[in-house]
């Protein structure tokens, strides 16, 4: 299990800047859960004659030249999504039910979204595709796991605190800092979800936003 970590004076800035709140909180990823990430990038891979080696959730390791199976090096891979980002972040289509969902946990919770994306100049494209989906919460950017964030958002708030995110890091991270986080794994994409084995930590798996706010729903009354 990893060590609890501390957020990043980048983000405690912008948790500075929040309006003060004691409503329970439901902090939430955007990408491949607002907004699909697995099929656009799988065209941006086909596009530049790469390929998944795997539907295994992870970047690294798993993206290689289409015939050949050599992953490319953790640099590339990086520089790519940096790139990827770039050039495609502004027409991300959301997933289903995203909007109507986070409407519905709004009603009885706080919803904030956190969201790991590269390049600060893209921030205000990614809150101005959200908007005009109606989905208007704050957007905090964040780099790196989750958990120092999501420790240092919880302080005032009721437990628990819900963590919607697709990456296991991030899930193993939040754990780490605030062992009394609800979590929820949602990965739109089918095939990627299906080769998921959820942590014990994981309360929910899924990848549907009806199931989510039910869910959500269900643990706020036993709480
Ligand atoms: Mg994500």
């Amino acid at each position: 299990m990893p060590e609890p970590q501390t957020a990043s004076r980048h983000v405690l800035d912008q948790i500075a800047a929040l309006p003060a709140s004691d409503r329970p909180l439901v902090i939430c990823d955007v990408d491949e859960v607002i907004l699909h990430l697995i099929s656009h990038l799988e065209r941006y891979l086909t596009a530049n004659d790469l390929i998944f080696l795997r539907h295994s959730y992870k970047f690294h390791g798993n993206i290689a030249r289409r015939g050949d199976e050599t992953p490319l090096s953790n640099d590339d891979v990086r520089r790519h999504l940096v790139r990827f980002f770039d050039e495609e972040s502004h027409r991300q289509e959301m997933v289903e039910g995203a909007d109507t969902g986070l409407a519905r946990i709004s009603e009885n919770h706080e919803v904030l979204l956190l969201t790991n994306l590269p390049g600060a100049h893209n921030k205000p494209i990614r809150e101005t595709l959200l908007a005009g989906f109606g989905i208007t919460y704050p957007v905090l950017t964040n780099s790196g796991p989750k958990g120092g964030a999501v420790a240092a958002l919880s302080a005032g708030r009721p437990a628990p605190v819900v963590f919607i995110d697709d990456s296991p890091t991030n899930h193993t991270s939040v754990h780490a800092s605030l062992p009394s986080a609800t979590l929820i794994q949602f990965i739109a994409d089918d095939r990627f979800r299906a080769n998921v084995t959820p942590e014990p930590h994981i309360d929910l798996l899924t990848g549907d936003w009806d199931e989510t706010a039910s869910f959500i729903a269900t643990t706020l009354q036993e709480a």
